[in-house]
């Protein structure tokens, strides 16, 4: 099977044949998850779409893949492997004017086509972590935590802990 994928396809079309394509996606390709990665080996992402029918016809887009990300830790700012797997089915339907309330299982398609990378890139986006860290403290880099700790109560040579607790009652009061 090819790793090229099509940039664009016209997804009703490929529910009606029961189009199935494979690829690789380069992260490079997708400069809105390349920014939220830390560079690495970029082996490219490995997805799989599927356009089917449902029992009533409903034409229908499942989406899987499966990656590993170099994320950035953020307590210790030190890399954070990622296990990304998503499996998505998204109804697919015709963009329209009035079709404003869309629940996020379903995916409005203009006369342009399905432009596939940006799909993914929407998906795993959405799938990433708010806030990736280290799931332990102990696999976060102590001498970088150190190092920040420091840098911190050097910018504040009065730290705000210090403040009597009473004074912010006393304002809350007031
Ligand atoms: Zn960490």
């Amino acid at each position: 099977m090819s790793d090229k994928l099509p940039q664009r396809i016209d997804p009703f079309r490929a529910a009606e044949q029961g189009r199935e394509l494979r690829g690789r996606v380069p992260i490079g390709q997708m400069p809105r998850l390349l920014a939220a990665t830390v560079s690495a080996a970029d082996d490219g992402i490995e997805v799989g779409f599927r356009f089917v029918r449902d029992e009533a016809q409903r034409p229908f887009v499942e989406l899987d893949c499966r990656a590993i990300l170099t994320l950035r830790c953020e307590r210790c700012l030190g890399r954070v492997d990622f296990t990304l797997e998503l499996r998505q089915r998204l109804a697919l339907v015709g963009a329209s004017p009035g079709l404003d309330e869309m629940d996020e299982d379903t995916l409005s398609v203009d006369e342009d086509g399905l432009f596939l990378r940006d799909l993914l890139e929407d998906e795993i986006l959405l799938g990433l972590p708010l806030i990736p860290r280290h799931t332990a403290l102990t696999e976060c880099d102590q001498e970088n935590i150190a190092w920040l700790a420091r840098s911190e109560f050097d910018e504040t040579p009065t730290p705000k802990r210090a403040a009597n607790p009473f004074d912010v009652l006393r304002t809350l009061k007031d």
